[in-house]
C-alpha cells in the first residue's frame, strides 16, 4: 500500500503516532500542533515549545534557484514561524545537516551565514546539531521556544462565532515558485517570498493575547483552515473576495495559466498567521492598527468547511500541500 492511498501525509503521521506513547503528564500538546508544548516546571511558569522542520535538496530547495544564504534563511524561518504560531518566542536551535561529499565549504559557510542572519533577526541561538554525509543536501532544524500559558494558542481552540483572520498577503511564495518552475523571470518580491521568506513573529505580541486558535500558513490557507476545524471540531466559511492576495500574484497567475486564488488557498509557504478571534477582540486589534484581514468565520461542525466564491456560489474548502499527494511537482514545495 502506498502512502497516498491511505490519505497522504497527515493520515501517515496519525498511523505512526500509534507506535509510540504520545501522552505524558508534562506534555500539554504533542503531535497535531505547530510545536509540542511541554510543562517543564519553569519557575516563571512558561511552557517549553519544540518544533522541527526539514528541507531536502530538490524537494524544498534547488541550488540553481536559491543561494545558500537564502536556503539558510528559509530553513530557520519555517521553524520560527511554527513557534510564532503557538504564541511563543524562539530560543535555542539545533541544526542537523546531511551534505553530499562534494559540497564546497564555502557553500556550507554561506548557508550558515544565512541561518545566522535569520537567527539574529529572531533572537535565536545555535546550540548544537549533527553533521553527516548523504546523497543530497538535507537540513533538519529543531527549534525550541517558550510561551507564557495565557498566550499559548492551540489549533484546537477555535469556537463557532469567531472570526478567521490572516496577517499579510497570501500566494506570493507559490506564485514565485510557479514562475521559477516554468523557467520564467520572477519579480524580486515573489522570488524573495519563495526563496528567503519572512515570518510574522513581529505580530505575535499583539495577536497572541487576543486570539483563540492559531496556526501558521505553510501548506496553504485552505489546508490550515481545515487543520483548525479538525482540531477544534468546528466548521468554517472562507470568503474568496476577502482573501488578501499578494499584489504581484495576479500577473504571475496570468503568465503561468493559474488562478490567483489557488495560489493563496493551496500554494503554501507564505508563513503568515491564520487565527480565530472573537469579534470584540478583533475590534481591539483594529483599534490598535494591527494589520490583519478577516477572511471568514468559524461555524458549527455540521455546516462543514465552505468556500464562498465571488459570485456567491459555495464549494467545499479543499486544497493545500501534502507531500504524498499525486498532484505535487518536483519543484521546491511546502514544508
Ligand atoms: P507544520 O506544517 O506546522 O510544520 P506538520 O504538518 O509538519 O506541521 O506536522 C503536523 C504535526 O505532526 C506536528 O505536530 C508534527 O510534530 C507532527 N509530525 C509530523 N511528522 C511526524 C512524524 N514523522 N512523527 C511524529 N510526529 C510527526
Ligand atoms: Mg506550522
Amino acid at each position: 500500500m502506498k502512502i497516498h492511498s491511505i490519505g497522504g501525509e497527515f493520515a501517515l503521521i496519525e498511523r505512526l503516532a500509534r507506535h509510540a506513547p504520545v501522552t505524558h503528564p508534562d506534555l500539554v500538546a504533542g503531535i497535531g500542533d505547530d510545536a509540542a508544548v511541554i510543562d517543564g516546571g519553569r519557575s516563571d511558569g512558561h511552557y517549553l515549545l519544540a518544533t522541527t522542520d526539514m528541507l531536502v535538496e530538490n524537494r524544498h530547495f534547488r541550488r540553481d534557484w536559491a543561494t545558500p544564504r537564502q536556503i539558510g534563511i528559509k530553513s530557520v524561518v519555517c521553524n520560527v514561524s511554527d513557534i510564532a504560531a503557538m504564541g511563543g518566542t524562539p530560543t535555542f536551535m539545533f541544526v542537523s545537516v546531511a551534505l553530499a561529499p562534494h559540497t564546497e565549504v564555502d557553500w556550507v559557510e554561506s548557508l550558515y551565514a544565512g541561518m545566522a542572519e535569520a537567527c539574529r533577526r529572531h533572537g535565536v541561538v545555535l546550540a548544537g546539531g549533527d553533521t553527516v554525509t548523504g546523497e543530497s543536501i538535507t537540513i533538519s532544524i529543531t527549534l525550541l521556544g517558550s510561551v507564557s500559558p495565557p498566550n499559548l494558542r492551540l489549533r484546537s481552540h477555535a469556537r463557532p462565532g469567531e472570526l478567521l483572520c490572516v496577517t499579510g498577503h497570501l500566494g506570493g511564495s507559490a506564485a514565485g515558485l510557479a514562475l521559477l518552475a516554468a523557467g520564467m523571470e520572477a519579480p524580486d518580491d515573489l522570488r524573495e517570498k519563495h526563496l528567503a521568506p519572512a515570518c510574522r513573529l513581529d505580530l505575535v505580541p499583539a495577536i497572541a493575547p487576543l486570539a483563540r486558535a492559531m496556526i501558521d500558513i505553510s501548506d496553504g490557507l485552505a489546508a490550515e483552515v481545515n487543520h483548525i476545524c479538525d482540531q477544534s471540531g468546528t466548521g468554517a466559511e472562507i470568503v474568496a473576495a476577502e482573501v488578501p492576495i499578494h499584489p504581484s500574484v495576479r500577473t504571475a497567475a496570468q503568465l503561468t495559466g493559474n488562478d490567483p486564488l489557488d495560489f493563496a488557498l493551496s500554494g503554501g509557504e507564505d508563513f503568515e498567521l491564520l487565527f480565530s478571534i472573537s469579534p470584540p477582540n478583533h475590534q481591539r486589534l483594529a483599534d490598535r492598527g494591527v494589520p490583519v484581514t478577516v477572511v471568514g468565520r468559524v461555524t458549527e461542525a455540521a455546516s462543514g468547511r465552505i468556500l464562498t466564491h465571488c459570485d456567491g456560489k459555495q464549494t467545499i474548502l479543499s486544497g493545500g500541500y501534502d507531500h504524498f499527494s499525486c498532484r505535487q511537482t518536483d519543484a521546491a514545495g511546502a514544508d
